[in-house]
């Protein structure tokens, strides 16, 4: 498939690329790593008549620690994300989700801001983010602002950017030491999107959960954030009939949609499947 006819432009800074965004508005659309934007114009789902591609702006790459808080550099790619040592020591669940997205090729390209921006209920990030406590930092043609993962995405492909807006940066607030964590994706096959997943972070004290955060992807129009089901395990020390509660808890909340990975009913109790694998294996990981 051929897309449509487009501009593109290759801005040298931030702000240059706010400024083109707001001056083309509705038409235009930022570029990063292409692998969501450039199928669905392929598809002629998206026909952006100006593409803005980021690649040329510096500063927008990275990890770093910011007091208590990492912070990624939007164009930052999931194969840098794996490679990064920061990563692997403060956040392995980062690396642990970014390694479940497609394949080499895909982690190549596919950046972390493309994939927290994109708004597809498909995408492994976002359902992370919310179970991290993680923020966006947005930039846009009236200044710089900050927003809650929690608080970005609004439906389906709509989330709280405003036109002319670029995400610039995702902050993380560090993991306590000893936490336990894990994403569990189910997929039909190596490199598919998920089916269902389950982030889980969370610490024990004394063989019980302390503290405990679930996030969902692909299980609703949004990622979800699963506060019932996590609830439901504090306290406990992952008995079978806490994780039952905490599944169905889980389960009370989804509305995934019925397509080629299954029935509504299917996915749902995938999805509390992988609610429950993920609190085993983020509990056997704890320090
Ligand atoms: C075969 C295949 C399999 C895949 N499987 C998975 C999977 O299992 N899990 C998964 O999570 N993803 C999967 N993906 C998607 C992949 O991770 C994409 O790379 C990612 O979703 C988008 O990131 P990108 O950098 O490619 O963004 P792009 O495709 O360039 O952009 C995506 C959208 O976000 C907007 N955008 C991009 N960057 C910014 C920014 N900084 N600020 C504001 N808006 C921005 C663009 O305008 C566009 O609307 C798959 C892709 C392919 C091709």
């Amino acid at each position: 498939m051929i897309p449509g006819p487009f501009s593109y432009h290759r801005p040298q800074t931030l702000a240059d690329a706010v400024k083109l965004l707001s001056t083309l508005g509705d038409e235009a659309r930022p570029l990063a790593g292409g692998h969501s934007l450039v199928p669905m114009m392929k598809l002629r789902l998206a026909t952006p008549a100006h593409l803005v591609d980021l690649h040329g702006i510096d500063g927008l790459k990275g990890v770093r620690h910011d007091g208590n808080k990492i912070v990624i550099g939007a164009m930052t790619t999931q194969h840098e994300l794996l490679a990064s040592g920061e990563i692997a020591k403060s956040l392995p669940i980062l690396h642990e989700t970014a390694l479940l997205i497609a394949d080499p090729q895909v982690r190549y390209r596919g950046t972390i801001g493309g994939n927290v921006a994109n708004g597809d209920p498909g995408n492994d990030m976002p359902a992370l983010m919310l179970t991290l406590g993680a923020s966006y930092r947005l930039e846009g043609p009236s200044g710089g602002r900050d927003i809650a993962a929690s608080e970005f995405y609004q439906g389906a492909y709509f989330t709280a950017l405003e036109p002319g807006e670029i995400l610039s940066s995702v902050s993380i607030p560090v993991p306590a030491a000893g936490h336990g964590y894990a994403y569990e994706k189910l997929k039909r096959k190596v490199g598919d999107y998920a089916t269902a997943a389950a982030a889980v972070m969370l610490t024990m004290a004394g063989g019980k959960v302390a503290t405990c955060a679930i996030g969902l992807t692909n299980l609703h129009e949004t990622p979800l954030l699963a506060a019932d089901a996590a609830k439901a395990v504090i306290g406990s020390s992952l008995d079978s009939a806490t994780l039952k509660k905490a599944a169905s808890a889980a389960e009370a909340i989804m509305s995934p949609a019925a397509d080629a990975r299954g029935p509504i009913e299917y996915r749902k109790h995938v999805g509390g499947i992988m609610v429950m694998r993920a609190l085993q294996r983020a509990a056997s990981r704890a320090g």
